[in-house]
């Protein structure tokens, strides 16, 4: 890839070898470029962790960076070594319809369809020039499923952390304290350990609400025999972790607690051990499925064994009994299967693994015993 006379990206740099595969990808395809315009995306390929910026990447031609005013030193700094970089004052997208004219070997471009909107589409259809545009899907996506060994280590940094946070929380967690409060708490630790933002925000569902698997943490007090269901996620380099733990508070666990529990925590142990690259989703899926639909509950986990990890919380790979593609070396993906007696309520347990080609790794802790928090 050609520089723009900047200092080169060093070799530990990532950013070439992606820019690379994406290249070959866009030859396959017979695309001269592609127009990024997802910002993890184009995080993945130039580095840039702002809020505002359009990558243009091209075969043959220097790839060129579209940023505002805002982002001008930052983008110097972070995108320097692999783009172009223009700031512009008005539309972004008018100037990059101008800078691909300027390249000769331009022709036909991709462009985000499953990210772009219908409007800035219709712009890049009726562009005016000799570019054609065409609609692409999950070109860098695919690339990200299989993370490089600094990926897989902001991701069990962020772990790491957020099961500190979670030890820090769980000691104080009292009947009669709200969901709300306990899951600013939470974020309060996730923050001070150094997650740079919440993926997600926080989930604290306690009683008959851990029985719904999305809950938004309310203003329900805590009362004695409850289950409280905590989703929680950090990010640490821009990469995100993202765990599930649930556990009693104010009693003992009764009975009918502990044998749900311990079906969803040995369906899940066996899954995310079990679990391989190669396998497809539907396979990975059935891991835990197998377990929890054997004891009768197979209609109480409707949602897929997992997902995805990486610059994004929900990713590539599926995860899931409707997938058909295989998981690839490389990806980290979630393991969090769930069992949800509405009116009663859920438990569901998640930790984060990495497949290598020798097995899968756990990067959360996995520690999964039943905690009662009395
Ligand atoms: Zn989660
Ligand atoms: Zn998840």
């Amino acid at each position: 890839m050609r520089t723009s006379g900047r200092p080169g990206p060093g070799p530990a740099d990532p950013r070439p070898a992606r820019c690379d595969q994406l290249a070959a990808s866009l030859g396959e395809r017979d695309l001269d470029g592609l127009v990024v315009s997802h910002l993890p995306n184009v995080r993945y390929l130039t580095g840039f962790t702002g809020t505002a910026g359009l990558f243009a990447f091209l075969r043959d031609g220097e790839p060129v960076f579209l940023s505002d005013f805002r982002y001008a030193t930052q983008a110097e700094a972070e995108v320097g070594g692999v783009a172009r970089i223009e700031i512009v004052a008005d539309d972004p997208w008018k100037r990059l319809l101008s800078v691909l004219a300027e390249y000769p070997t331009a022709r036909t471009l991709a462009y985000e369809a499953h990210t772009l909107t219908v409007k800035k589409a219709e712009l890049l259809a009726a562009n005016g020039t000799r570019l054609t545009f065409k609609p692409e899907q999950r070109l860098v996506e695919r690339l990200r499923a299989c993370k490089d060994p600094e990926e897989v280590r902001a991701i069990h940094s962020a772990a790491t952390l957020a099961m500190e946070a979670f030890e820090a929380v769980l000691p104080t967690v009292r009947v009669g304290q709200r969901e709300i409060e306990i899951a600013a708490r939470l974020e309060f630790e996730l923050r001070k350990r150094g997650s740079e933002w919440h993926p997600f925000p926080t989930i604290a569902a306690s009683g008959p609400r851990s029985a719904l698997p999305h809950a938004t943490s309310s203003q329900r007090e805590l009362q004695a025999g409850d289950w409280l269901l905590l989703d929680f996620g950090a990010q640490v380099d821009g990469y995100c972790a993202d765990i599930t733990r649930t556990v009693v508070v104010g009693r003992r666990a009764d009975e009918r607690q502990r044998a749900i529990y311990e079906l969803v925590r040995e369906a899940q142990r066996s899954a995310r051990t079990a679990i391989r690259a190669g396998m497809t989703g539907r396979e990975a899926d059935a891991l835990a499925r197998s377990m929890i639909g054997a004891k009768g509950f197979g209609d109480a986990f409707g949602h897929s064994l997992g997902h995805g990890l990486g610059l994004e919380v929900h990713e590539e790979p599926r995860v899931s009994a409707t997938s058909d593609e295989v998981l690839p070396v490389g990806a980290v993906v979630t393991v969090e299967p769930g069992v949800y007696l509405p009116g009663w309520g859920g438990v569901r347990l998640e930790d984060d693994v990495h497949l290598t080609s020798d097995g899968a790794v756990l990067l959360s802790d996995g520690e999964t015993e039943l905690r009662e928090v009395i």
